[in-house]
């Protein structure tokens, strides 16, 4: 295999990118100068080794010359400790985020569970969520627990899962489950509704 077909194979397992997009990247990067692309290679190398995964609610960050080990949003002094939204990835979170009608803190699973997964603690991380809202709950007084899934079906299965398994947490701490899906309309993808999507499904949620 030459360098062409192996780094168009590459880019055809980024998410959303089909085999002839991933020619198209190849391409364009051939007609691209030396300087574009060992930035772009240089960039790729520093990736992994300037962002870290923060402690608390697993959002990928890029650390600082304090090495601190949370994200700016955790260790925010004024967000409100009393909500936690649960959410599948980091770019959802990033959506949430810029509608600014939240001001509460984030838990991001690392994927959903789809419908008759054999092993759904396997694919996303529910342990440590489960932890998580047993240190907050009794150390920051968690109140509410949202969960802001895509609306489709693997959004709505991993919905059903974590709330079954988070509803002794919530009887034992008198916690509210609460979803955002409520206002987005069916197939809506958490990553993309704009501002005013958001906040409706926000002052809607149930
Ligand atoms: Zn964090």
């Amino acid at each position: 295999m030459n360098t062409i077909q192996k780094l168009t194979e590459h880019f055809s397992k980024l998410p959303g990118i089909g085999p002839r997009q991933s020619k198209r990247f190849v391409y364009y990067l051939l007609r691209r100068d030396n300087k574009f692309i060992e930035e772009l290679a240089e960039l790729l190398l520093e990736l992994k080794k300037e962002v870290m995964v923060c402690a608390l609610c697993n959002r990928f960050f890029a650390m600082n010359s304090s090495g601190q080990k949370m994200c700016n949003i955790c260790a925010d002094q004024n967000r409100d400790t009393h909500m936690l939204m649960v959410v599948a990835k980091d770019i959802d979170l990033e959506n949430v985020e810029r509608s600014g009608v939240y001001n509460g803190l984030y838990y991001i699973l690392g994927g959903t569970v789809a419908i008759l997964e054999k092993n759904p603690d396997q694919k996303v991380r529910i342990k440590e969520l489960i932890k998580t809202v047993e240190e907050r709950s009794k150390k920051t007084g968690l109140k509410e627990i949202i969960l802001a899934f895509s609306v489709n079906p693997e959004g709505e299965n991993t919905m059903h899962y974590i709330s079954e398994i988070i509803s002794p947490l919530a009887l034992k701490y008198s916690l509210k489950i609460s979803a955002l899906g409520r206002g987005l309309s069916t197939g809506t993808e958490l990553e993309y509704p704009d501002a005013e999507t958001i906040k409706n499904a926000f002052k809607n949620r149930a």
